[in-house]
Parts: structure tokens; C-alpha cells; sequence
């Protein structure tokens, strides 16, 4: 009975870990600090060596296709009528939009696991299924709609018009109101509403690289499952999700509107630790409202829920005390 539940509860929130690629800003320091085994993880320290173990770990040379093998059981999940949610957590730089997005000749989580709906929805012969989309961005404590036909604010304005809000229906489901949800019949559509909202999300920057490392995108995909036999519908949640960087702030030398913007993601990002952490225990208050982030993901992350935590670290030296944070946030999910 008690081995069950931990395996139960094993299931129900995985962690992985992914290690980044070198990048030219750390060209000087190219010294590995981290060496691994199987699914075990030790950081060298100048004081000794950290472990940390995962539910996977992807080494450098692992490819998107190694990635996305290993995320579709969730899928399926989804698929069955689980709400599920997919995080990419990490430093600024270490791949969680490469993992995420991926690029045109490689892509990441998100576009192969529409591809994975779609086939599915065209296999499944004793149920039909239909798939809509929604896409929005958290900057600030702010809400913004990636779909709707004109950007509804600018970001660095605090228009009340890009503050959508979150409401919570008696069956305990979130409901973003006003936010736009796109019918997606095909991949094709899929696809290009896809691209449509990531387009949105670059060109509302003055300064793209630095603001979005600040902000969270989060996609989700919203399936209903309609049985042939007595049609019966059920729905669930997908939630593709690309945190900001999990950067502290003292490193970076933060001042004014940076300062702050690390400051919310910071505080954004503690809140979902919070909250994971809670669910892990299985037991007492889950704090969902502490972020707006929390808030939107609260039916996503919940009892019942499938979450993965895909963590991304630099294989860096002068990022290793970074890499034991997002490691020890892990951990904590673990
Ligand atoms: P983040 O979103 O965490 O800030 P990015 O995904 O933007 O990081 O990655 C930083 C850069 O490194 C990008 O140019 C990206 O294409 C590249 N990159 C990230 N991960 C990989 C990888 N596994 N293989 C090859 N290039 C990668
Ligand atoms: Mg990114």
C-alpha cells in the first residue's frame, strides 16, 4: 500500500534534467563542472562535489527526438483525460526555448506533440477528439493574449486592458477571461497559429533576448473527447510552458525595470516551487495564490494533474552556482 503511493505520486510529477549547450559568452571558461551517471548528476564545487539524482537526464549531446520520447507518455496522459503540464525551468541561455520551440530544422516539445495529437485524434476509432489552442504571456504579474488579432497592450505599459483575469468556476476549473481560444482542426492550422503567437511574443519587445528571459509564455491545449458510444464528452488541459529565467538577480547587477522584472519572475518562480512542493507532500494548504502563475496552472497543478519539470543548467563553470540552484528547485520537485 504505502510502496504504491510513491510510485503513485513518482508518476504524477516528474523531473528531468537537460544540460545546456556551451555559449560563446563563456568562451574562457569552458572547464565541464559537471559529470554524470545514468540518472545521477554530480556538480563540482570548489568545497566538494553536489548529487542530484532525476527522474532522467539528458546530457549534451541528447537530441530533441531523445527529449520528446521521453515527454510523450504525458501526452497520452492528456489525451486520457488528465489535465498536464509541461515547465521548462533554468537560467537564462541554457535551452528552454530550444527544448520548448526548438528551431525550423529541429523542432522541440511543443510542435511534436501537436504532430502527436493530430495522429492520435486520426487513429482513435471509438471516440473523436478536437483540439483549441490558447497562448499568453506573463510579464509582470500582467497577462497577455499571444492570439488575439491586435496585441491588447504594450508590456511595458500597465494597461489594464493586458491585465486579463483569472476566475476560478464552482468546479474548481480556471477560467482566463477574454483570453482567445483558437479551434485547431488540422496541423496545419495547429501550426500556423503556433507561430502566429511566438511572432506576437518577439515583436512586442524593444529588446527581444533581454525581455523575454523575463517573462513566462505559457501554450495551452484544450481537448475534448467525445465517445461514439454514448457521447459522452471529456475535456482536459495541456500546458506547454516556457518560464523565464531562474536567474538571481545580484549576479546580473540588476538595476531599476530589470531589477523588478527579476524580481516578479523570481518571485513567480518560488510560488510554483511552493506550490509543487506542496503537492509532493500530498498533505495541507497548496499556496496557488501567490503568483499569477500559479493561479492559471491551479487545475493543472493539482491532484489528479500530471506535471514534468524539465530543468535546463549550463555546463559551465562560471554558472555552477546557478546550476546548483536550478538543481536544488529540482530537487524540491522531486
Ligand atoms: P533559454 O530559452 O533558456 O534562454 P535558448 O533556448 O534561447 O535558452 O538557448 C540559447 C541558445 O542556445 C539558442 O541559440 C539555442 O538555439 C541554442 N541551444 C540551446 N540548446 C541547444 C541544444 N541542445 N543544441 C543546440 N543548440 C542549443
Ligand atoms: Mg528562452
Amino acid at each position: 500500500e504505502a510502496l504504491n503511493s510513491i510510485i503513485d505520486i513518482k508518476g504524477n510529477i516528474r523531473v528531468f534534467c537537460r544540460v545546456g549547450p556551451f555559449l560563446s559568452r563563456n568562451r574562457r571558461k569552458n572547464i565541464n563542472p559537471i559529470s554524470t551517471s545514468l540518472d545521477k548528476m554530480v556538480v563540482k564545487l570548489s568545497g566538494g562535489a553536489k548529487e542530484f539524482e532525476f527522474d532522467k537526464l539528458f546530457q549534451q549531446e541528447s537530441s530533441q527526438e531523445d527529449i520528446f520520447t521521453e515527454v510523450e507518455p504525458i501526452l497520452t496522459s492528456a489525451l486520457d483525460g488528465h489535465n498536464v503540464c509541461v515547465l521548462a525551468y533554468g537560467q537564462t541561455g541554457t535551452g528552454k526555448t530550444y527544448t520548448m520551440d526548438g528551431v525550423n530544422d529541429n523542432p522541440g516539445v511543443v510542435p511534436r506533440a501537436l504532430e502527436k495529437l493530430f495522429s492520435h485524434a486520426s487513429r482513435d476509432k471509438s471516440s473523436s477528439l478536437t483540439f483549441s489552442m490558447s497562448m499568453l504571456e506573463v510579464y509582470m504579474g500582467n497577462l497577455r493574449d499571444l492570439l488575439a488579432p491586435k496585441p491588447n497592450c504594450r508590456m511595458r505599459e500597465t494597461s489594464a486592458r493586458c491585465n486579463l483575469n483569472i476566475q476560478t468556476d464552482p468546479k474548481g476549473l480556471v477560467e482566463i477571461e477574454g483570453l482567445m481560444e483558437v479551434q485547431i482542426p488540422d496541423l496545419g492550422k495547429a501550426k500556423w497559429w503556433y507561430n502566429k503567437g511566438r511572432r506576437s511574443r518577439s515583436t512586442s519587445w524593444t529588446n527581444v533576448n533581454e525581455t523575454s528571459s523575463r517573462s513566462h509564455c505559457l501554450t495551452r491545449i484544450s481537448i475534448v473527447r467525445k465517445w461514439d458510444l454514448d457521447a459522452k464528452t471529456e475535456s482536459s488541459k495541456l500546458w506547454m510552458v516556457d518560464l523565464g529565467g531562474s536567474e538571481r538577480l545580484l549576479k546580473t547587477g540588476a538595476i531599476g525595470q530589470t531589477l523588478d522584472e527579476g524580481r516578479a519572475i523570481n518571485l513567480s518562480l518560488s510560488a510554483l516551487g511552493d506550490v509543487i512542493a506542496a503537492l509532493r507532500r500530498k498533505r495541507g494548504h497548496v499556496p496557488y495564490r501567490n503568483s499569477k502563475l500559479t493561479q492559471i496552472l491551479k487545475d493543472s497543478l493539482c491532484d489528479g494533474s500530471k506535471v514534468l519539470m524539465l530543468v535546463h543548467v549550463s555546463p559551465c563553470e562560471e554558472d555552477v552556482a546557478e546550476t546548483v540552484c536550478s538543481l536544488s528547485f529540482a530537487k524540491r520537485a522531486r
